[in-house]
């Protein structure tokens, strides 16, 4: 599915961290930016087109002591056989890791197996994935897509839990007003959790708009996790964040958390954190269908504008030749 525009021809789909003027009328016309420039500026944020680029990647990760979450590109399906396909790439991923030896786990879009065409093709899909990595030894993270899944992400997670299957976790978002009812509605099962701000671009209503205020909210959906006993992943690369989560986890047991960074970001920072002795893991996505997660980064990216801009200046000078 394309990006979707507002009436002013503006990218709706993602929340987009506040941006200087220039960057803003970049993300403005990103749908509108060639794709042969969008591939080159968001190459740093996927592994590759194919699987042995996430072995590669995640093998390079582990070497400097970072663990990995890898990703089947694939939430834009239409069809059943495509949500198929992806839950049987993730068998080969499962595979590859145990092949290689990876320290990895997966990170799976349920929109990917098929949520918004048939529920019950995507409760079974999934759950024969969880069970496929529990039979090896490895875990499943439901990742958390916009607000319109996240009432059957959650009874998808529930239903999951209540069959006895442990090696599953889910990811919350503190821009959401419900998020705090939903940490205590979730409390008894004890859950897995990545915590993260949001992406998806959603309604007042719903949703906290102020970034000081979407802080704030993440700071006490992480308090409410740990004081209810889950285990943490706490997926930002904001300063501000990452200083209070540190000083929050101070005093805890190295297993009873994690840091979770996306590939491409803040790479330097994330290398901090493993030398001062915590679990870090990289979310790394890889394959065929790039489109939608590239815009996604892009329009976090502070530097964007330049970014594109050089990479579009270079097109243009290789065009001339
Ligand atoms: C491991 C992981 C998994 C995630 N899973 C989900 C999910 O399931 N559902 C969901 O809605 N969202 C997910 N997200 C995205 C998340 O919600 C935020 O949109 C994203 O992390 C940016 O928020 P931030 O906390 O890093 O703060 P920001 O304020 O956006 O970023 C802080 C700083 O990080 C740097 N930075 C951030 N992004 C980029 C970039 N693309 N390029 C260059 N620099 C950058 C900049 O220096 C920026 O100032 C995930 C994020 C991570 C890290």
């Amino acid at each position: 599915m394309p990006a979707e525009l507002d009436p002013a021809g503006r990218v709706q789909r993602y929340n987009r961290p506040a941006l200087g003027l220039f960057d803003r009328a970049v993300a403005s016309v990103l749908p509108a930016v060639p794709r042969s420039v969008v591939k080159r500026v968001s190459a740093p944020y996927i592994a590759g087109p194919t699987l042995d680029d996430a072995r590669r990647t995640v093998a390079s990760l582990n070497a400097v002591g970072k663990c990995a979450t890898i990703d089947v590109l694939g939430e834009e399906i239409h069809t059943a056989a495509e949500a198929q396909a992806i839950a049987a790439s993730y068998g080969d991923v499962f595979a590859a890791i145990g092949a290689d030896g990876l320290d990895a786990n997966v990170s799976v879009k349920l929109t990917g197996l098929g949520l918004k065409l048939d529920v019950e093709l995507c409760r079974s899909l999934l759950e024969a994935l969880v069970r496929d990595a529990g039979a090896r030894g490895s875990f499943v993270r439901i990742d958390m897509e916009d607000a319109s899944s996240v009432d059957d992400t959650l009874a998808l997670y529930r239903a999951l839990r209540g069959s006895g299957l442990e090696n599953v976790g889910i990811v919350l978002q503190s821009y959401l007003k419900r998020t705090l009812a939903d940490i205590s509605e979730l409390r008894d099962l004890r859950p897995s959790v990545r915590l993260c701000k949001g992406i998806y671009v959603e309604p007042g209503a719903i949703a906290f708009q102020d970034s000081e205020v979407i802080r704030r909210s993440f700071v006490s959906c992480l308090e409410a996790l740990l004081e209810a006993g889950s285990r943490v992943a706490i997926a930002t690369h904001d300063e501000h964040l990452l200083g209070e989560s540190l000083r929050r986890v101070a005093a805890l047991p190295k297993e009873a958390y994690e840091f979770q960074m996306l590939l491409g970001v803040r790479e330097a920072r994330a290398s901090e954190l493993v030398a001062a002795g915590h679990a870090l893991r990289v979310y790394v996505p890889f394959g065929q269908r790039w489109y939608e997660y590239s815009l996604r980064r892009l329009q976090e990216n502070p530097q964007m504008a330049g970014v594109i801009a050089k990479a579009t200046l270079a097109r243009a000078v290789g065009r001339g030749r």
